[in-house]
This record gives C-alpha cells, structure tokens and sequence, in this order.
C-alpha cells in the first residue's frame, strides 16, 4: 500500500451514454485522489481482448468486447493512498445486484453485463493496464491538495 498507489479505471460505453462520467470521476477526486492520465477513446475489439485477456473463454466473453466496443469509454489513472482496493470498494461489486448502496454500481446500475465501470483488481494488473491504454505515458505533475489528504 502506498500513496503513489495507481489504478486503472475505465467508464464504460454506458457509463458514458447515460451521462455519468462527471459523477464518477467527483467521487474519485473528492476522496483525495489524483488525476494523473484521462481520455475518451473508443477502443478496438482486439485491445479490448487484450484488456480481459483473463476471462478469454468465458461464455460471456463476446457479448463483453461487443457492449466494450459499442462506443467510447472514458480511460483515466488515478493515484493515491491504496488506490487499488479503495477503487474496488467505490465502484462495487461485480453484480450491481450485489453492489452497496454508497457505491457506483450500487447507484446506478442493475445488470452484470452493464455495470457502467472497470477498475484494477491488483496492484500489478493496474501497472498491466495503465501500460496498455497509456502506452504514450504519463504526465507527473505536483498537486498541493496532497498536503492536505495526506500525514
Ligand atoms: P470486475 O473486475 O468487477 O469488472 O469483474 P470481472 O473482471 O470478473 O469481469 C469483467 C466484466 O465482465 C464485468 O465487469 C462485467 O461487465 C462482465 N461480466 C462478468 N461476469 C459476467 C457475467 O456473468 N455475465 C455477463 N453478461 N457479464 C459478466
Ligand atoms: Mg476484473
């Protein structure tokens, strides 16, 4: 755990077509962590099977790349004290069915296949995926809010 911690999250096509891209990045700014890479991209079906090259063979792995390539998403990098799991805990679980109230999916999602949100499940899948969708880099700058977020 560290507060240089990075995470990959993603809002997905539907998270961008029902208007939900300003909540979701207030919410990951007002916890106190630092937006370190973010843009719009519709992704090709090939990187999104690079991206979960793990659920390759699962019987909903086409309809996935198909609702991923439907239309833009909103990529963005996000820095901070255990960004990882604290990412997981923001957006809910797997299943908005599952997902708590409080949470992104427990918000404004119903359904599995549509749960408007991706974040890293480990420290090293995120690196994996930052690479993947910011092969071009990232951008450091000094934020002085982080003075006041952390000890
Ligand atoms: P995540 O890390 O919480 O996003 O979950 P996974 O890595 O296990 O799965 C990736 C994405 O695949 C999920 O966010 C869902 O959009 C989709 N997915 C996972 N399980 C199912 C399922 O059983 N049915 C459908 N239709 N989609 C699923
Ligand atoms: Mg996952």
């Amino acid at each position: 755990m560290s507060v240089q911690e990075r995470t990959y999250i993603m809002v997905k096509p539907d998270g961008v077509q029902r208007g939900l891209v300003g909540n979701i990045i207030s919410r990951f700014e007002q916890r106190g962590f630092k937006l370190i890479a973010l843009k719009l991209v519709h992704a090709t079906p090939e990187h999104l099977e690079k991206h979960y090259a793990d659920l390759k063979g699962k019987p909903f792995f086409p309809g996935l790349i198909k609702y991923m390539a439907s239309g833009p998403v909103v990529a963005m990098v996000w820095q901070g004290l255990d960004a990882v799991k604290t990412g997981r805990v923001m957006l809910g679980a797997t299943n908005p069915l599952a997902s708590a109230p409080g949470t992104i999916r427990g918000d404004f999602a119903l359904a599995v296949g549509r749960n408007i949100c991706h974040g890293s499940d480990a420290v090293e899948s995120a690196e994996k995926e930052i690479a993947l969708w910011f092969p071009e880099g990232i951008v450091q700058y000094t934020n002085d809010n982080e003075k006041w977020v952390f000890e």
